[in-house]
């Protein structure tokens, strides 16, 4: 089987025996998801079957990540696979800038394309496998084909980073800043809402910067001229009934502006911010933007305009030359800043990454190691006196899934996005469905996950 079969055709659309089939195996993080979402659309459109497995495909996409060297391994790896069980494989993503690489290890995929080339992909599976032309199959949902569950979808609001972080090669893969006009991301929105999603996931490489490449132009969306800009974005959002969380945001001065659109209840008392170290050396040498120095201010000033706001970060430890004292600051920074969920990785060298080429001191596999389990002890306590202090409250959460072998409702809170923070668990109850948002007592915490009761039914 694929590793992450896709879904099979949405209901209102049967097609027939004799439609071509296509899968996908979609690699990497949340935006390269939302860029297999966009290539199915559009091969769903003109009457290609998704196909859930290898067998059933006459082609397979393998849209890959590019990023570390070990998701180059993996998506190497994945074609391998593909070529295996089918035989009949398109490479696209971020590691389809690498064409020599994966031709060398994979000689008989049939294209490679790099990274938000949908033509181009349509283009190689029309050769490979060409469309019906039959308008029964020209029915498409109009918000799109889906990975993810029916009541959640992910809306990128810009491609391409301006910044240039020492360790990662994304703006050389994937260019620099792109901003959609702030009507097409709101149209995309209001679709997705109309569709039955109940939960908006904006994404981007920095959210924060939305709109600065396009001056901030405002655009026409209902009557009315909204600018290309973080706060305005995030009002009209909004705005549209769903609750929304915002990824990939750093602590610029004006995201300040839109916590209290998160204290009004207007978005989800939820950032993302990716903060990856805290000690000021390792920053320069990661060259990462905005000013960290007055984080922990900042911090605390929103959690007085907003005392709900959770902020979910992520942490590089072993980068180049990063001391015993850096990584103390590190630890010291964390139980200060007491963020709600975090994630920790360890430096991985990537090929082609300003870091590789600093001169700076590799840290051993095994202090990489060790830091990692110290950093992630350290959270596990802080990430558990804060759900300990949740304990009675009353919250909303929304379902994701019922586990009928278990008896139980399994959904989240305002506070964790779905794959990457926590879980609510609820015992089951009859009449409740995924996307359900229902009305919960919190009765017990554990390091990561909170069990509560349903109370408004
Ligand atoms: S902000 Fe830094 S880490 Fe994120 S995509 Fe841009 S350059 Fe890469």
């Amino acid at each position: 089987m694929m590793k992450r079969p896709a879904p099979a055709a949405k209901p209102g659309t049967s097609p027939g025996h004799t439609a071509p089939r296509v899968g996908i195996v979609s690699l990497g993080c949340p935006k390269a998801l939302v860029d297999s979402e966009r290539i199915l659309t559009s091969l769903r459109a003109e009457g290609y079957v998704i196909a859930p497995g290898y067998d059933d495909a006459q082609v397979v996409i393998v849209n890959t990540c590019g990023f570390l060297d070990s998701a180059k391994a993996e998506s190497l790896a994945a074609i391998g696979e593909a070529m295996a069980e089918n035989g009949r494989v398109i490479v696209t993503g971020c590691m389809g800038g690498e064409e020599a690489a994966i031709r060398a290890a994979h000689p008989g995929v049939l294209a490679v394309t790099g990274p938000h080339q949908y033509e181009a992909v349509v283009g190689a599976v029309h050769a490979a496998l060409p469309p019906l032309h039959d308008p029964r199959f020209d029915l498409v949902p109009p918000q799109g084909l889906h990975l993810t569950p029916r009541h959640y979808a992910y809306l990128k609001i810009s491609e391409g980073c301006h910044n240039r972080c020492s360790f990662c090669i994304i703006p050389s893969i994937r260019g620099d800043l792109v901003s959609r006009p702030a009507a097409a991301v709101l149209h995309e929105a209001e679709r997705l809402v109309k569709a039955g999603v109940k939960e908006l996931l904006v994404i981007s490489q920095d959210t924060s910067a939305y709109g600065s490449d396009l001056k901030y132009a405002a655009s026409p969306f209902r009557g009315r001229e909204v600018r290309a800009r973080f706060y305005d974005l995030a009002r009209e959002l909004g705005g549209m009934g769903a609750w929304v969380r915002l990824h990939y945001v750093y602590p610029y001065p004006h995201v300040d502006e839109v916590i209290p659109l998160m204290a009004e209840g207007k978005i989800l008392p939820y950032l993302d911010i990716p903060f990856q170290h805290a000690a000021p050396g390792v920053l320069k040498a990661m060259r990462r933007p905005a000013n960290q120095e007055k984080v922990l201010d900042r911090l605390a000033a929103w959690r007085n305009v907003c005392p709900d706001l959770a902020v979910r970060s992520t942490f590089i430890v072993g980068f180049p030359g990063e001391t015993e004292a850096d990584f103390a600051y590190l630890l010291d920074w964390l139980k200060a800043a007491r963020l709600e969920r975090v994630g920790c990785f360890k430096y991985e060298p990537v090929a082609g990454a300003a870091s590789e080429a600093l001169g700076l001191p590799a840290v051993p596999e095994a202090v990489k190691q060790e830091r990692w389990e110290r950093f992630m002890a350290a959270q596990q306590e802080i990430s558990a006196a804060i759900l300990a202090g949740r304990v009675g409250r009353e919250i909303d959460v929304i379902v994701d899934a019922i586990d009928h072998d278990n008896g139980e409702i399994i959904a989240r809170s305002q506070w964790d996005a779905p794959e990457i923070d926590g879980n609510v668990f609820l015992p089951f109850r009859p009449g409740i469905s995924p996307g359900d948002i229902v009305r919960a007592r919190v009765t017990e915490a554990e390091e990561y996950d909170l069990l509560a009761d349903i109370t408004d039914l």
